[in-house]
């Protein structure tokens, strides 16, 4: 079984070896299956299928890849695509999987009562497994928290050639800003992005890391980046990340009003899925609260079901008020985003 003080995936790996001697007979397992595409890191999630096939009997084949290809591979393939589960990140990627009816209503509802309504998809065709929030980091030596508020703030003369983030073809941004057009409209976050693009200290580059070490260099002083990528810095074997974000804060935006943005990592049942009953029961194990705890612990992301504690990093960080918007308006608001971040001449 798994040791739920464990923090590391590595210390897991040894818990999971312990839990060999759980494993249900091989005749059973070699009879029943489950077929996964995953856009996460290998690593991220392989522990966790194995787990759940020892203690299942269940056989978890697994295909990594990039979230835009899995979803092209999931439509070229139609009725005869061999995979029963989706596993991606951002609930704009989760509402292009059932947009483009690659997904379907199979979720058992007594799972998708485990998720908060605002962390699945409206119809219950997918439900978030982490959430991260996107938040604004600030250096340390430079700027004070009390100077910070909202997102909205971020337009402040004061902010001029101050701030670092990636482009507008990552869905972290259009995500963002597709919550800001669910909470106040088109033209406001249209002035906004206009506004707000004026401030950037450089041509938008690179992912969310680079952001946090170009604070670090001194070539802005805010980024808005997702937690978890602080939180892989701080605890990577790398002495130059660990300096990065140890230079930087963490803030949380528009506490006094609707909550900080947040987004998911998700899980979905395919449309082609022919182990429907076996999904269902791995979504069911990674609710769990021993699955929980790990997937949120091994990347720093905060679990979905109420009552299970963060890992230390994130937890040094304190509680926070986040977005109750739905997620699916992430989804719905997309194209508005890009167009409007289009306009702005955010790149
Ligand atoms: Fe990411």
């Amino acid at each position: 079984m798994m040791n739920f003080n464990f923090k590391q995936p590595i210390k897991l790996l040894a818990s999971l070896a312990i839990g060999l001697s759980f494993a249900v007979p091989i005749n059973q397992a070699a009879a029943s299956e489950v077929n996964v595409y995953s856009a996460r890191k290998t690593q991220l999630i392989k522990p966790l299928l194995d787990e759940f096939t020892r203690q299942s009997g269940i056989k978890v084949n697994l295909l990594t890849s990039k979230d835009d290809a899995l979803l092209k591979k999931l439509e070229s393939e139609g009725a005869n695509s061999p995979a029963d589960i989706l596993i991606t990140t951002d609930a704009g990627r989760l509402y292009r999987a059932k947009e483009a009816g690659v997904v379907q209503k199979a979720i058992k509802p007594e799972l998708l009562n485990k998720v908060p309504a605002n962390l699945q998809d409206k119809e219950g065709e997918w439900l978030g497994l982490t959430t991260r929030a996107r938040v604004i980091v600030y250096a340390k030596d430079r700027v004070q928290a009390e100077e910070l508020s909202t997102y909205e703030a971020l337009t402040d003369k004061k902010w001029q050639k101050r701030i670092c983030i990636r482009s507008s073809d990552n869905i972290y941004n259009q995500s963002l800003v597709a919550s800001m057009i669910a909470h106040q409209g088109e033209e406001k976050t249209q002035q906004w992005a206009d506004n707000f693009v004026e401030n950037f200290a450089r041509r938008p580059k690179g992912g969310d890391r680079d952001q946090v070490k170009a604070v670090a260099a001194g070539q802005c002083d805010i980024a808005i980046v997702n937690t978890y990528y602080l939180g892989q810095m701080l605890n990577s074997g790398d002495e130059n990340e660990i300096k990065a974000a140890e230079s930087v804060a963490v803030f949380w935006p528009n506490q006094n009003d609707r909550g900080t943005h947040v987004n998911v990592s998700g899980i979905a049942i395919t449309k082609a899925a022919k182990n429907i009953e076996n999904a269902n029961k791995l979504v069911e194990f990674l609710l769990s609260e021993q699955s929980q705890k790990w997937y949120a612990d091994a990347n720093n992301e905060y679990p979905v079901v109420d009552g299970i504690e963060a890992s230390e990093t994130l937890k040094a960080w304190g509680d926070f008020k986040s977005d109750s918007l739905n997620l699916s308006k992430l989804g719905e608001y997309n194209s508005e985003a890009l167009k409007i971040m289009d306009r702005a001449g955010w790149r």
